[in-house]
């Protein structure tokens, strides 16, 4: 294993920020964890892991080891008369594997079409977006235990899974590193058409006979036309979670706020964050070389040299006056490094 020292993080993180790891090593295998959690140096060094760094925050150079996982691997290892599971390296890319379903006519993972990342995040905040959550088609995966090495493997139920949150971004964070996750999909696919402006998409492209492709193709173009690109502008994507008010919160915001953007969300009601950063003023707002995107109020950017801690620093001052408005506390999406 090629162990790296003071090494440089710009190229992997999302945001672009240049930061770097007291230690970096790249994992392939099993094998290797293993092999590296036993290594007597590293028995009581702090461990980071990262993934394809599109939902952190780094605002300081980060102390002990950093470990990359490129666990491959994609194979189908059960298949009914109505679904096929996959279990899928937590080194993949995401959209990658999208591309394989879709590819393969496996259903369920169309709508959530490129999202930038690993599959090993996937599960960290049960990624969801246009109306489906990973949950949906999650089966279960594999984690080894960061202390022990141990392999664990955590069902559904045990993931605790909720609105882009997990058990392993709550009781058990930086316990454990997700090595393989295995998803069911459909061979009956339940299209999921009706969020946002899939199907507006879907007309425009001028499509008669609908298939998961489609959804898929229909995804890929609302989010190139709406979301920056971090390979042109440093960004994490949603900086903060939309938050869940009761419906007493949501009628004393809406007294003042009659237009407030809001959707019922099980018994409570969930409010756009993007509408309230909005509201408050904050949307295209600059400072020096980041700020908060021009068309898209929830991602805040790093133009260009920007630190971690400047970004923090503009995300807490927005926390506090949409606290200060509208009476929401806004909880970071984002990981902070
Ligand atoms: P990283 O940023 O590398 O890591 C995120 C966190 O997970 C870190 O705390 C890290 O330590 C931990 N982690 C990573 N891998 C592992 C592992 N194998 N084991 C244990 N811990 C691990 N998210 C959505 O939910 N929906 C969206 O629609 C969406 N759109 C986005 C659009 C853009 C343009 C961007 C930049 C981001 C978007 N995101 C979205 C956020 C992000 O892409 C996802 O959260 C993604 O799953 C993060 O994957 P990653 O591999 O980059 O994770
Ligand atoms: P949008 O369509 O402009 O909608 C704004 C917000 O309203 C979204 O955050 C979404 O909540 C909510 N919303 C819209 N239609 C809804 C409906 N029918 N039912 C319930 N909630 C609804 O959002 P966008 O910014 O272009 O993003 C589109 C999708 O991609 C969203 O699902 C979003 O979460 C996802 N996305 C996520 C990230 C990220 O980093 N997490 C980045 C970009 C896009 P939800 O967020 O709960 O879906």
């Amino acid at each position: 294993m090629d162990i790296r020292n003071d090494f440089e993080l710009k190229s992997l993180n999302t945001f672009g920020i240049s930061a770097r790891a007291e230690h970096f090593v790249q994992v392939h295998s099993l094998a290797q964890l293993s092999e590296l959690l036993s290594d007597s140096r590293f028995k009581n060094t702090p461990k980071r892991i990262l993934g394809g760094g599109s939902n952190i925050l780094i605002t300081q150079n980060i102390p002990g080891l950093v470990i990359h996982n490129q666990i491959k691997g994609i194979e189908v290892v059960d298949e009914d008369e109505e679904s096929w599971t996959l279990k899928i390296g937590a080194g993949e890319v995401w959209h990658e594997l999208v591309t394989t379903c879709v590819h393969n006519n496996f259903a369920g993972v169309e709508n959530l079409s490129l999202i930038p990342g690993y599959v090993g995040a996937a599960p960290m905040q049960n990624i969801g977006a246009y109306g489906v959550e990973l949950k949906e088609v999650f089966h279960s995966l594999e984690a080894m235990d960061l202390e022990d090495g141990v392999v664990h493997t955590f069902t559904k139920s045990d993931c605790e899974f909720g609105y882009r949150e997990s058990v392993f971004k709550n009781r058990f964070k930086g316990q454990f590193i997700i090595c393989s996750v295995s998803l069911k999909l459909t061979k009956s696919p339940d299209y999921n058409i009706s969020y946002g402006a899939i199907e507006q998409e879907l007309s425009n492209m001028g499509v008669q006979d609908l298939s998961i492709a489609h959804i898929s193709q229909a995804v890929i173009n609302i989010r190139r036309s709406k979301l920056p690109d971090p390979k042109e502008i440093g960004n994490a994507g949603s900086f903060f979670k939309n938050p869940i008010v009761t419906e007493a919160q949501f009628q004393a915001i809406k007294s003042n706020f009659p237009n407030v953007v809001s959707y019922p969300a099980n018994g409570n009601i969930k409010l756009a964050a993007g509408w309230l950063i909005d509201q408050a003023g904050w949307k295209g707002h600059t400072e020096q070389s980041f700020g908060v995107h021009k068309k898209q109020a929830l991602v805040l950017v790093n133009y260009g040299e920007a630190q971690g801690s400047n970004i923090k620093g503009l995300a807490d001052e927005i926390k506090a006056d949409i606290n200060q408005k509208f009476g929401v506390d806004l909880e970071m999406e984002v990981n902070v490094w």
